[in-house]
């Protein structure tokens, strides 16, 4: 871990920012429908009130464009949070200003208070200095734990760490960077990258940046087509990015590249659909490639069962149809198997924690990362804004 974090710095007594990325998912009642993210940043929490600290907690929620409204508002999430702490939970109806100072000088260390969506101030993405500098105003030390944001210049990721001389990583923050970069830096061989999902585009630098270091790259998903569609081959109606075409046909020579060889097919992308399993070479008119078939399915656990370090970004098919899921599933479970035998495996970015929750493998896996496009762009070999803002460690 090369960027300081909490425990590396006197933290004891002091009052700390804390961006946090609390953007959850809410249910059409207006309850919050996964807690994922608020229980993410416990750990953080937990060891700054051991360490009788003040916390002042920052996020944004959905896209409020710069106006506070009721449905962006983060009001629930500190309720949620009370809960989850079995603690009072100060909320403050904005993120900066005169009534925020108040809330924060009223709290005693051990308490937590947490603001309002930044994003109803449009400085925040902006990354605006002066928002940025009315946010450090309010503490003493500024932590960053908002993993699934780093990807993001935004006021509250990096402009705000300008102020501080030691800006520090939180726990989840440091474990995101730990496991995606002993994946991208140092991953013990055999290295297989399972790569899918539903566009190439999306896809195509996490291939690229990862390509020279696997062992193998087994490609599932909506990807395959692209690379059928390079090689010549009729596709029928699966999908594919025209624009991509080129860019899919320039690693057609790379050895490590596996594609597959039969593909389930449906003449409907429902549950209603009729399906056969064909060769990749034969898909017909008017059906649509929607998961691996059973020999490609034998071919890639195969392939994944010798690994020591595995990481999965995208899934196999569509997986949200049970009927379309038992590639996902293959893998899913083979990747779990493999790593109760010893191997690392982390899972990120778009869908894939959703998939892997639908098998109940969650907690299966070595590390599922909280970020969706953060996990990309660091699997890409991007540094991310938000982290390259935080304090480098000193080498030794
Ligand atoms: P992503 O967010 O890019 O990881 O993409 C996830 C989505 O890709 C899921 O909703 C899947 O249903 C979809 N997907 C996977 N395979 C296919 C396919 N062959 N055709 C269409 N969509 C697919």
């Amino acid at each position: 871990m090369k960027k300081l974090t909490i425990r590396d710095i006197d933290i004891s007594n002091k009052k700390v920012l804390v961006r946090v990325d609390f953007n959850v998912p809410f249910s059409s009642d207006g309850k919050i429908a996964d807690d994922t993210r608020i229980r993410a940043a416990l750990p953080t929490i937990e060891y700054l009130l051991k360490h009788n600290c003040l916390i002042v907690l920052i996020s944004h929620l959905g896209k409020p464009k710069g106006k506070i409204e009721a449905k962006y508002s983060l009001q629930p999430v500190a309720q949620r949070l009370s809960e989850l702490m079995n603690k009072n939970v100060v909320f403050a109806s904005d993120c900066i200003g005169a009534d925020v100072e108040n809330s924060i000088n009223q709290a005693k260390p051990g308490d937590i208070v947490l603001l309002e969506n930044l994003r109803s101030h449009i400085e925040e993405e902006k990354n605006e200095p002066n928002f940025a500098k009315a946010l450090a105003s309010l503490s003493e030390i500024y932590v960053n734990d908002a993993f699934a944001t780093a990807h993001r210049a935004h006021a509250s990721t990096e402009n705000i760490a300008r102020y501080f001389t030691t800006p520090v990583a939180g726990l989840l923050m440091e474990k995101e960077i730990e496991y995606l970069s002993y994946v991208v830096e140092q991953p013990k061989s055999p290295f297989i990258a399972v790569i899918g999902g539903a566009k190439i585009k999306d896809k195509l630098g996490v291939i690229k940046n990862l390509l020279p270091k696997v062992d193998a790259l087994l490609i599932g998903g909506g990807l395959i087509y692209n690379f059928l569609k390079a090689q010549g081959l009729d596709i029928g109606n699966s999908i594919y990015q025209p624009e991509m075409l080129d860019q899919a046909k320039d690693l057609l020579s790379e050895s490590k590249l596996r594609l597959p060889v039969d593909v389930m097919i449906t003449d409907k992308v429902d549950v209603n659909g009729n399906t056969k399993i064909v060769k990749a070479d034969s898909i017909e008119n008017n059906w649509a490639g929607i998961d691996i078939g059973n020999e490609t399915v034998k071919i890639y656990t195969d392939i994944i069962k010798t690994a020591r370090t595995v990481v999965w970004a995208g899934p196999i098919g569509v997986f949200e149809i049970d009927r379309f899921a038992a590639g996902s599933k293959a893998i899913a479970e083979t990747i779990a198997e493999t790593t109760k035998n010893g191997a690392t495996s982390v899972v990120g970015g778009g869908d894939t924690v959703a998939c892997l929750a639908k098998f109940g493998l969650k907690d299966k896996v070595s590390f599922v990362s909280t970020g969706g496009s953060a996990s990309l762009e660091f699997l890409e070999g991007l540094e991310l804004p938000g982290i390259k803002a935080l304090k480098d460690k000193e080498l030794k």
